[in-house]
């Protein structure tokens, strides 16, 4: 059979902002359920919405980057249906006049632009836990502020799928307007899935999968939900189109809603918030401060640093990480070692990976401090590698702490000499076969040598005085 697949995403991404959209309560995650709560988001009559000024703003910034038209004139509107997580029995958002429309999304991978219907702003649900016997409902994201993105069915498989929210992540990482969570649910993405059988020109009805809570659960339940419609299509069922829900542990998907189901909305234009008119001059402000985005910036790092991409993908993952990068390239122009230290050393030292570098308390000035040691043969590798997993904690000048910490290199031919004594005495075996083999017993005690002292002797001199003790010794043991 001669099939495509057929996906569009919506994708809904909470808004770092202080105040959630449309009260002044904080927008944080709270310790307790049902902490940050008004009369306005616990949807009591007579309570007057405000739109958060921010939330416009940085719904233009993702309308901008994502390359959408922006319609200056617009509105809010109600959405009504009934739910707990719901407590006014209707939700504010965009239908007829979304901020932005017409955007699109370049996947390089892919060779492949994603066109982007809409993007508009509304306000979260409160969350329900399902217990046994009872369903909590806490409100403290009721009225969190949201924008949802909403793709063409551009999308053919599971490797588009990937590209397309690692890709938007990275976009949206350099706006810095939300946490880009999934597993937290600050980044949600709903998938809208039809198989299509060429050859007959027959398709399945489009599926919705819901609850996809990291990027490798979203390309399971593609991939799932693909074999599951294809067998349909192979054996001639009948399929209703359906909301289903993905589980994660089962890692199936499962029907939520049938479309016998499917709601009527009754959308009115919102009467309680002012229109929206974006002045020419906001618009214009907004664009002006969009900063490089990540594919400009990968082919800039290319071609500026001559990194291979593999580099030049994590480099630019997010704004903090490259900015960091190209801090320390300042302060020593090394970009090839600088960026295999972030990608190797830096990184294995940071829990939480590329996410870390926002927080983190070595600086690039003194990250770059320590590359012109290495670089300037003041310092080997792994004297390197100890100081810097003092300084990314404390944030340290890596000179003071080589010359606090005895970590700098031993020169002293009377010291080195000591040394080399006390490891022969320690290895007498490996003096067994000093006779047949020379070079390897001298390479065992180069190695130990280093070993003992963390990298801190001088190769050349260590070499010599090896030779000269196996020399000693072995003229002690023919005059015996
Ligand atoms: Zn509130």
């Amino acid at each position: 059979m001669n099939f495509q697949t057929v996906i569009g995403l919506e994708i809904h991404v909470e808004l770092n902002t202080k105040t959630k959209i449309f009260c002044g309560c904080k927008n944080e995650a709270s310790r307790e359920p049902n902490e940050n709560i008004c009369p306005t988001c616990m949807g009591y009559p007579g309570s007057l919405p405000r739109l958060n000024q921010k939330v416009v703003d940085y719904a233009l910034k993702a309308a901008m980057g994502l390359n959408c038209e922006i319609q200056r004139s617009t509105h809010m509107d109600r959405k009504h249906y009934f739910y707990p997580d719901l407590p006014k029995g209707y939700q504010i958002t965009q239908a007829a006049k979304p901020l932005g429309i017409n955007g699109q999304l370049y996947l390089e991978k892919a060779k492949k632009t994603v066109r982007i219907q809409r993007i508009h702003m509304e306000e979260d649900t409160a969350k329900m836990m399902h217990r046994k016997e009872s369903t909590e409902i806490d409100y403290n994201r009721s009225g969190v502020p949201l924008i949802e993105i909403v793709t063409a069915p551009d999308i053919s498989n599971e490797k588009e799928l990937l590209e397309f929210l690692e890709e938007l992540k990275n976009l949206l990482s350099f706006f810095e307007i939300s946490d880009l969570k999934m597993e937290e649910g600050s980044l949600r993405c709903d998938l809208n899935i039809n198989v299509v059988d060429q050859d007959r020109d027959i398709k399945t009805p489009v599926m919705e999968v819901k609850n996809l809570n990291s990027f490798k659960g979203a390309v399971k339940a593609c991939l799932y939900e693909q074999r599951r419609l294809l067998e349909t299509l192979e054996t001639g069922c009948e399929l209703t189109k359906e909301t289903r829900g993905w589980d994660q542990k089962k890692e199936e998907t499962k029907t939520l809603r049938k479309k016998e189901d499917s709601l009527e909305y009754q959308y009115f234009i919102e009467p309680e918030i002012l229109p929206l008119q974006l002045s020419e001059g906001k618009v214009r402000n907004t664009a002006s401060r969009i900063p490089e985005l990540p594919q400009k910036k990968r082919s800039r790092f290319k071609e500026q640093y001559d990194l291979p991409d593999y580099d030049v993908r994590i480099l630019t993952k997010n704004p903090y990480v490259a900015d960091f990068f190209e801090q320390t390239v300042l302060v020593c122009y090394a970009p090839k070692r600088i960026s295999n230290w972030i990608m190797t050393q830096l990184l294995s030292e940071m829990p939480r990976g590329l996410e870390g570098f926002k927080e983190l308390p070595l600086k690039p000035k003194d990250f770059g401090k320590l590359m012109a040691l290495m670089e300037g043969g003041k310092i080997p590798k792994k004297v390197g590698e100890k100081i810097l997993k003092e300084i990314i904690i404390t944030g340290e000048n890596p000179k003071r702490v080589l010359e606090n910490r005895n970590l700098g290199p031993i020169t002293d031919e009377q010291e080195i000499r000591e040394i080399v004594k006390e490891l022969i005495n320690k290895h007498r075996k490996a003096l067994q076969d000093y006779q047949k083999k020379p070079g390897k017993t001298i390479n065992f005690f180069m190695g130990k040598g280093m070993e003992r002292t963390g990298g801190r002797l001088d190769p050349c001199k260590l070499r010599e005085a090896i030779k000269q003790e196996l020399l000693l010794i072995n003229q002690q043991k023919k005059e015996e």
